[in-house]
């Protein structure tokens, strides 16, 4: 039997964690994902982010400011920040399985992201995600002519180990992929999907339980969200009106502004009661 749950664990698939911050969303967003969901999976994530945060372990971090600049939203600075996930994940290849963004705006629900993975052949091509817009972005020049989903960086994406594999000839070096979202004059997210699809032909495997805090009705049913919210792997969180708010207040506002500590318990206890004493 023990021997059981050894296998078990040594088959379960290894995800790693990119988390793209900036030291000035350190306390207005980064700590509530350190409070919650970071805390379970800890050893597996990687923060880009400008400047060193606080209380996070050097090695898990890629500074930017040297190399970006400053930050800014803007889609150089972006672009070039996305260019560093890839190289946290060309470094860790070996390590794991797949290889995840996340924006700092995002609770990740690590059990069932872990479930919905361990579904798919790593060791097949796959780029996971939401689809950003309601149509293809439409492409008539060459390279590759041709329109193509893509996914929001900003709900989350993941890459099997094979597709990392493979956009290694074009992932390599930081400039690299800059310059093709400059030559392209595209976004981080759009150019990734534009190299999936163009180059590799990866196309984009479309789940709709990664959310960002794009969608304005994912919120705004009641009766929906409290019946289907446990099967959500990723929620996007906003003030005012883009954040879990149909969940109860459990905790003072001012500790919990994004009710991502009371989704936390929630979905961790379930059960009302023990939470707010937990909480609390
Ligand atoms: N971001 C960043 N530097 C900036 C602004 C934003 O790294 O100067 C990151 C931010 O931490 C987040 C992502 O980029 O992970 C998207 O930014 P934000 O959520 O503020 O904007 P959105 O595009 O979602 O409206
Ligand atoms: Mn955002």
């Amino acid at each position: 039997k023990n021997s059981n749950i050894i296998n078990q664990t040594s088959n379960s698939i290894r995800i790693l964690y990119v988390i793209r911050t900036s030291s000035y969303f350190y306390q207005k967003r980064l700590i509530y994902l350190l409070q919650t969901w970071i805390s379970l999976v800890n050893q597996d994530v990687f923060f880009v982010t400008d400047i060193l945060l606080p209380n996070i372990s050097q090695n898990h971090m890629i500074l930017t400011k040297q190399i970006c600049g400053p930050d800014a939203h803007s889609m150089n600075i972006l672009c070039c920040k996305t260019a560093h996930d890839f190289i946290i994940f060309h470094r860790y290849i070996s390590e794991y399985d797949w290889f995840c963004h996340f924006d700092d705006d995002q609770y990740v629900n690590v059990n069932n992201l872990k479930k919905y993975l361990s579904t798919l052949d790593f060791n097949q091509p796959y780029y996971i995600g939401r689809a950003s817009w309601s149509n293809t972005i439409k492409r008539s020049k060459e390279p590759y002519p041709y329109s193509f989903w893509f996914a929001t960086l900003g709900a989350g994406i993941c890459l099997s180990k094979r597709t990392i594999y493979l956009l290694k000839p074009y992932t390599q070096s930081v400039s690299q992929f800059i310059d093709g979202c400059i030559n392209e004059n595209y976004h981080d997210d759009i150019y990734l999907g534009f190299l999936l699809n163009g180059y590799l032909n990866i196309t984009l495997t479309k789940n709709n339980h990664f959310h960002s805090h794009l969608e304005k009705f994912f919120y705004h049913n009641k009766q929906i969200f409290l019946r289907t919210f446990t099967n959500e792997i990723t929620f996007g969180f906003n003030i005012p009106d883009r954040y879990p708010y149909y969940l109860p207040q459990l905790d003072k506002s001012y500790l919990d502004p994004y009710r991502i500590r009371t989704l936390h318990c929630l979905l961790y206890i379930t059960q009302i009661k023990e939470c707010e004493t937990k909480i609390r």
